[in-house]
């Protein structure tokens, strides 16, 4: 399906999971912003696009996603490159059991007591609020018909950490419950508020990125790597997927519009597939 007329912001988009779901949305025609906080790598995956999709068509935009006011200032960029905004993929993603606030802060959010008291009064101005979440309520900002806007998609990468827990990695996988609860959360709101934005949670397994060898390493793990044969017994055992199936799941995410508030699951066993709730039962 064309996605002429489209722009979508990605973070995270210039390495891995990323980088594939940037290709498949260049060669579905779309205008892409692909942010990442790694400049070389942004400036190159940039170059080398434009030499595949033409000018034009891609920017590159440095931004640490765990920074809110840059994570602002980034969107208003893309917007104001590209006239609107349709799709937000909040992508980027870390594992670090070591600086585990550090994961905390750039695949969920970064909560102090202000930005407590800023979200309350849905005051989306102050710099507390980081990464996914802020990226939810950015991406609203733009695209929500409750501020006056078109409409789009929302895709929050979770994981299949989310369905299993493993000793290698307890806080990036508190990040990705964290990411699915929010999402299911916000995708009733968007329904229940008329929002006209599809918000949807993608919880991929192994991917062959360079994401996986960082569990290999100290400083990464820190005292957890001492799991790491176990970690790469589960590698073995459910096998590792490519960054472009992962991409096919987000461009049916993108283009199905019947799906809403979708878990849409990534395995080498069942593929792409979704994960099925019960009903809510007093
Ligand atoms: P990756 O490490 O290959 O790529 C991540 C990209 O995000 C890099 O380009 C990096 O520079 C960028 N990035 C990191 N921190 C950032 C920040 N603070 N601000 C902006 N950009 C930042 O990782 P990946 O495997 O492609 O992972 C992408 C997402 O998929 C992550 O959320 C990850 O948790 C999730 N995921 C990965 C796997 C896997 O096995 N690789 C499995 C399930 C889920």
């Amino acid at each position: 399906m064309s996605l002429n007329g489209k722009v979508a912001l990605v973070t995270g988009g210039a390495q891995g999971i990323g980088r594939a779901v940037v290709q498949s949305l260049l060669q579905s025609s779309a205008k892409v912003a692909m942010v990442d906080l790694n400049k070389d790598l942004g400036e190159e995956c940039k170059a080398q696009l434009d030499a595949e999709f033409g000018e034009g068509n891609c920017t590159f935009i440095e931004c640490d996603v765990a920074n809110g006011d840059a994570l602002r200032d980034t969107f208003q960029n893309t917007v104001d490159q590209f006239g609107h905004l349709d799709i937000v993929i909040n992508n980027a993603g870390i594992t670090n059991e070591k600086d585990w606030e550090k994961t905390i802060q750039v695949n969920l959010s970064r909560i102090s007591a202000p930005a407590v008291k800023a979200h309350v009064k849905h005051d989306h101005t102050s710099d507390n609020k980081t990464s996914v979440i802020k990226g939810t309520y950015l991406a609203l900002e733009h695209m929500s018909k409750e501020n006056g806007k078109q409409g789009g998609t929302i895709i929050n990468v979770s994981s299949m950490a989310a369905f299993m827990h493993s000793p290698h990695q307890p806080v990036y996988t508190a990040t990705k419950h964290g990411v699915i609860g929010f999402t299911r959360a916000m995708a009733d709101a968007a329904i229940q508020g008329d929002y006209g934005v599809r918000i949807h949670a993608l919880c991929p397994a192994f991917v062959d990125t360079p994401l996986l060898q960082s569990v290999e390493d100290e400083d990464n793990m820190g005292k957890f790597v001492k799991f790491k044969d176990d970690f790469k017994r589960s590698m073995s055992k459910f096998g590792v997927l490519q960054p472009s199936l992962i991409a096919e799941g987000m461009m049916r995410l993108i283009t199905d519009t019947s799906l809403h508030g979708a878990v849409m699951k990534i395995t080498c066993s069942k593929g792409i597939h979704f994960h099925t709730y019960e009903p809510m039962s007093a």
